[in-house]
């Protein structure tokens, strides 16, 4: 079953309508298909390419060309091997990630993947402080100005490090690779305190934000991690376009890669905008 815009839909749902309407039909025009929810679609993944942001010690994204050109028989055909790490990129944290026995990437049950995006800006305190990390605080003024979280909400953060992908220097603190890297790491994140308000307060589907992941870079224990995925509650990293997103109203639909017993994997991220109604005469 679907949850969009607050009406129920599945798909045996869809199927009596279909068969209503056809035997309602009679001779007048041709019964409509069931529309796809409206609402302008929005793509809040980033492109994995040559570009691609990793965490500094992990494997980049690799595309090896195994064809690409017309074959002896005539017939165009174009493959290629792939290889990267699973978290990098715009990419799911499977609670697993940070928290042991907790749901691996294919076990993850896909009503935990879609649900409406609550949309936290903190991207003005975020320009003045690369260390920002989002507070009770900023939750509770987001809660006094558009009302309560709705409940199984999936949160995201918007701090506008989106707009600055693929620069790695600007986007992650430093572009250098390696172990020697991370401690130079500087983004904003998640504060701990927040990630316990939510979980003790509120009940969030996932949680996501436009950085490379939900703690911020000068973290080193990655407690938002641990508590958040210690209650199954999924992470979504490296997010593009949030700036698209309403406060609140938007669908968000988030299918990883379905790997078996994965800590994570690469995500394509799609939020459906909600439909604006012309006012009333
Ligand atoms: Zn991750």
């Amino acid at each position: 079953m679907l949850r969009l815009r607050g009406v129920y839909v599945s798909p045996a749902g869809f199927g009596a309508l279909a068969l209503l309407a056809a035997a309602c039909a009679g001779p007048g025009p041709a019964p409509q298909p069931a529309a796809w929810p409206a609402g302008e679609l929005v793509d809040l993944s980033h492109p994995y390419d040559a570009q691609t942001i990793f965490w500094p010690t992990a494997e980049p994204f690799r595309l090896e060309k195994v064809a690409e050109g017309v074959t002896p028989l005539g017939y165009y055909y174009a493959a290629n091997n792939l290889s990267l790490a699973e978290h990098g990129g715009t990419h799911l944290d499977a609670p697993v990630h940070f928290a042991e026995g907790r749901w691996t990437t294919d076990q993850i049950p896909l009503d935990r993947l879609m649900g409406e995006a609550v949309v936290v800006d903190v991207a003005a305190k975020c320009d003045a402080d690369p260390d920002y990390q989002v507070t009770v605080e900023d939750l509770e003024r987001w809660e006094a100005e558009h009302g309560a979280m709705p409940p199984d909400a999936i949160l995201l953060v918007r701090t506008g490090y989106g707009r600055r992908w693929p620069d790695a220097a600007a986007y992650l603190g430093t572009a250098e690779r390696g172990p020697a890297a991370v401690p130079k790491l500087h983004f904003p994140g998640i504060h701990p305190d927040a990630a316990r308000w939510l979980v003790a307060n509120r009940s969030v589907k996932a949680v996501g934000i436009d950085t490379a992941s939900l703690d911020y870079g000068q973290s080193t224990r990655y407690e938002t991690h641990q508590v958040l995925y210690a209650r199954n509650i999924p992470g979504l990293e490296n997010l593009a376009s949030l700036d698209r997103l309403p406060p609140r109203g938007a669908q968000v639909i988030a299918l990883p890669m379905k790997i078996g017993g994965g800590s994570g994997g690469p995500v394509r991220v799609v939020a459906i905008l909600p439909v604006r109604r012309a006012p009333s005469p």
